[in-house]
C-alpha cells in the first residue's frame, strides 16, 4: 500500500494523526510520502514564522487538530500557555507560528508511530503537478518530471489566495499576499497611510501588527460591508445538547433530510433550555448589518463575560456540527444562509478579544478609521486613490486582506487539479471545490467540494482529515483482503 498526501498544512497533519491512531489491523504496513513545496513543514499558509501580534484566532478547545480530542492541543501547550493568556478571554492565544510548532510536533509523532507500526515514510519537498493512471495503480506527478506509484492519493492542498479585487498586482505601494506580515509590513514608512482592504479576520492581523510595530499615519479599513469580526467570549463549559452531530444525524435518519428550520428549531431549544429568548438573540445577529460597527465592537468588548450561552453555542458548532449539516441541507437552506455569508462570517470566525480591545483603541483615538461602502481603488502613480460611497481618500500604500471564497483552487494546485478532473480522477463540485471520482482519490481541507459556505476551522479540518483516513483505510483493508493469500 503506497498513499501519497499532497500538500504538509494542517489537514494533512490530521490526516497522518487520524491514520496513526486508527485501528492498524489488516493493513499491510506500506510507504507514506508527503509532498511539499513549501520551506515551512506542516504549518501550510497560516502558521509558518511571522510576528508575535499574528495569533492563532480561537480558544485550545477548538483549535486541537485531533478529531474528538478537544483537549489534545491544550495538553500539548501545557504550562507554556500561561505565558499567552488573553486576560480578557482568560485563554492562552499563542502567535500562529507557535501554534505551528504543535502541528509539525504531532506530525512529526505521528510519523513516528506509523514507522513503528512498519510503514515507512518519507517527505518529498515537490509541488505536485498530476496523477496518472499507471495500470491499476496511480502515478503522482512532480513539478520536476518525477513520478512516484501511489495506491492513493490525498489532496491536502488548502484553500485559495488572496483576491486582487482592484487589478492593484503591478502597483508599487500595494502588498497582495500579506503574510508573512514581518516580511510585507517592513517596507511601508511609519507615517505612511495605509489602507487595509478588507475588514475580516486578516484585516484585523494587519491592523493590529502595524500598530505593534508603532505605525504612527493614519490606518484605514476599507471593505464593502464595514461589518467587523464579532468578538469571542469567554468560554463557559457549556455543552450542547441540541445542536450536536447526533441530533442531526437522527433527524436525518427519520426525515431523509435536514431543513433549516429544523437547525434552527435545534438552537432555538438549546436556548431555551438555558432560559434565553432565540428571537432576542436573532434580532441582535441580524442588526451587525445596520448598527455602527464602533458601537457594536465596542458592546461586543464588554460582553465578554456575559453568560449568555446563545453566540458561544453557534461560534462553536459552526465549526464542528456545522460542515457536517451542511451536506444534509436542502439546496433551498443552503441558499437562505449563502445570503449571509458575510454576517455569517463575522459570527463564526470572530476575533479574539485582545485585537478587539487594540482595534477600539486605535479607533478612539482616531488612528484608525472604518470606511464602508468601498467601490474602487486606483493606483494615482505614488500612491492610490479610494473612493467610498461619495467620498474619496488618498492614501500611500494598501495591504490587500481580502480572502478567496471557500473552496477556491489554490495557484499551487491549478496543474494537479486540472489533471485529475482531465483523467476521470475527481470532478469540480458545482458549488464549488473538488469532489473524488475515483475511490483511489481523497480530496481534505477548503477544498472539498459541497463543503460548508464559511472557511473551515481547524475543527472542520481535524473532523474531514479523521473522515478521509478513516476512508483510506477501509479501501486498503479491502484490497488487502482481496489481494492473493501469498501477498498477505
Ligand atoms: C491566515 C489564516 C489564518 C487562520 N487562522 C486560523 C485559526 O487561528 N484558527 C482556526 O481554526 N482556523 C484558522 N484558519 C483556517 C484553517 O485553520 C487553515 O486554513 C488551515 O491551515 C487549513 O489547512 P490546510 O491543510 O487545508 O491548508 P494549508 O494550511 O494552506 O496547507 C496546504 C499545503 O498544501 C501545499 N500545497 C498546495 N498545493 C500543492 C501542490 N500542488 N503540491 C504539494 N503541496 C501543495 C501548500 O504549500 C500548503 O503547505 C486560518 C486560515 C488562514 C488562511
Amino acid at each position: 500500500m503506497e498513499i501519497a498526501l499532497v500538500g504538509a498544512g494542517a489537514a494533512a497533519v490530521g490526516l497522518l494523526d487520524a491514520l496513526a491512531t486508527t485501528s492498524l489491523a489488516r493493513v499491510r504496513p506500506g510507504l507514506i510520502t508527503v509532498f511539499e513545496p513549501s520551506p515551512h513543514l506542516w504549518r501550510g499558509r497560516p502558521y509558518g514564522p511571522d510576528l508575535d501580534t499574528v495569533l492563532v484566532n480561537a480558544p485550545p478547545a477548538i483549535m486541537s487538530i485531533r478529531h474528538g480530542d478537544p483537549g489534545h492541543y491544550a495538553a500539548w501547550l501545557g504550562e507554556s500557555g500561561a505565558a499567552h493568556l488573553d486576560d480578557l478571554l482568560g485563554q492562552p492565544l499563542v502567535p500562529r507560528h507557535r501554534y505551528g510548532d504543535y502541528l509539525a510536533a504531532t506530525a512529526e509523532a505521528a510519523l513516528r508511530t506509523l514507522r513503528a507500526n512498519g510503514w515507512r515514510t518519507r517527505i518529498a519537498r515537490a509541488r505536485v503537478t498530476g496523477v496518472e493512471r499507471r495500470g491499476d495503480r496511480l502515478a503522482v506527478v512532480a513539478a520536476d518530471g518525477g513520478r512516484y506509484a501511489a495506491d492513493q492519493v490525498a489532496l491536502c492542498v488548502g484553500g485559495g489566495e488572496p483576491r486582487d479585487l482592484y487589478s492593484l498586482a503591478a502597483a508599487p505601494g500595494y502588498v497582495h499576499e500579506p503574510y508573512p506580515l514581518a516580511r510585507t509590513l517592513a517596507p511601508i514608512p511609519a507615517d505612511a497611510r495605509v489602507a487595509v482592504l478588507g475588514s475580516g479576520l486578516t484585516a484585523v492581523d494587519v491592523v493590529v501588527s502595524l500598530a505593534a510595530r508603532g505605525h504612527t499615519g493614519p490606518i484605514t479599513m476599507l471593505s464593502r460591508s464595514g461589518l467587523l469580526p464579532h468578538v469571542w467570549q469567554r468560554p463557559s463549559g457549556h455543552r450542547p445538547a441540541h445542536v450536536t452531530a447526533e441530533r442531526v444525524a437522527t433527524a436525518h435518519r427519520e426525515h431523509g433530510t435536514v431543513p433549516l428550520g429544523h437547525l434552527i428549531g435545534l438552537l432555538r431549544a438549546e436556548l431555551a433550555e438555558a432560559g434565553e429568548d432565540f428571537d432576542a438573540f436573532a434580532a441582535d445577529l441580524l442588526a451587525a448589518g445596520t448598527e455602527d460597527p464602533v458601537r457594536r465592537l465596542r458592546r461586543q468588548l464588554r460582553s465578554v463575560g456575559d453568560p449568555r450561552i446563545g453566540r458561544r453555542v453557534l461560534q462553536e458548532t459552526a465549526h464542528t456540527v456545522g460542515p457536517y449539516a451542511w451536506r444534509l441541507l436542502p439546496e433551498s437552506g443552503r441558499a437562505r444562509l449563502r445570503r449571509h455569508f458575510r454576517l455569517a462570517t463575522s459570527v463564526a470566525s470572530p476575533m479574539v478579544p485582545v485585537n478587539a480591545a487594540t482595534l477600539l483603541r486605535l479607533l478612539d483615538a482616531g488612528r484608525l478609521t472604518l470606511v464602508p461602502d468601498v467601490r474602487a481603488v486606483e493606483a494615482t502613480g505614488g500612491g492610490f486613490a479610494v473612493t467610498a460611497g461619495d467620498s474619496a481618500i488618498h492614501v500611500d500604500a494598501v495591504v490587500n486582506a481580502v480572502n478567496p471564497p471557500p473552496q477556491a483552487v489554490p495557484r499551487a494546485a491549478g496543474e494537479l487539479v486540472a489533471s485529475l478532473v482531465s483523467g476521470g480522477l475527481a470532478a469540480f463540485h458545482p458549488a464549488g471545490g473538488v469532489v473524488p471520482a475515483d475511490p483511489r482519490v481523497q480530496v481534505a481541507g477548503d477544498l472539498a467540494g459541497g463543503g460548508p459556505f464559511i472557511t473551515s476551522g481547524i475543527p472542520g479540518i481535524a473532523a474531514q482529515a479523521a473522515r478521509t483516513a478513516d476512508a483510506m483505510l477501509t479501501l486498503a483493508r479491502d484490497e488487502s483482503s482481496e489481494a492473493p493469500a501469498t501477498l498477505r
